[in-house]
C-alpha cells in the first residue's frame, strides 16, 4: 500500500499526492511496509520493563 507522507508530520497518511494538510508542505511518497522507522513510535506490541 502506498500512502503519502509529510517529512515534518510523520502521522500525515493520505492515499493520494498533495500537500501537508497541517504545513502545506508537499507530500512524499511512503510504501507501507508494516516497518515505520524514525517514527518515535514507543513499543511496537512489545514491553520492556
Ligand atoms: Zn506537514
Amino acid at each position: 500500500m502506498e500512502t503519502y507522507t509529510c517529512e515534518m508530520h510523520p502521522d500525515v497518511h493520505i492515499d493520494k499526492p498533495g500537500k501537508c494538510p497541517k504545513c502545506g508542505m508537499e507530500l512524499t511518497l511512503s510504501k507501507d511496509m508494516g516497518k515505520t522507522p524514525n517514527t518515535g513510535k514507543k513499543g511496537s506490541g512489545r514491553r520492556c520493563c
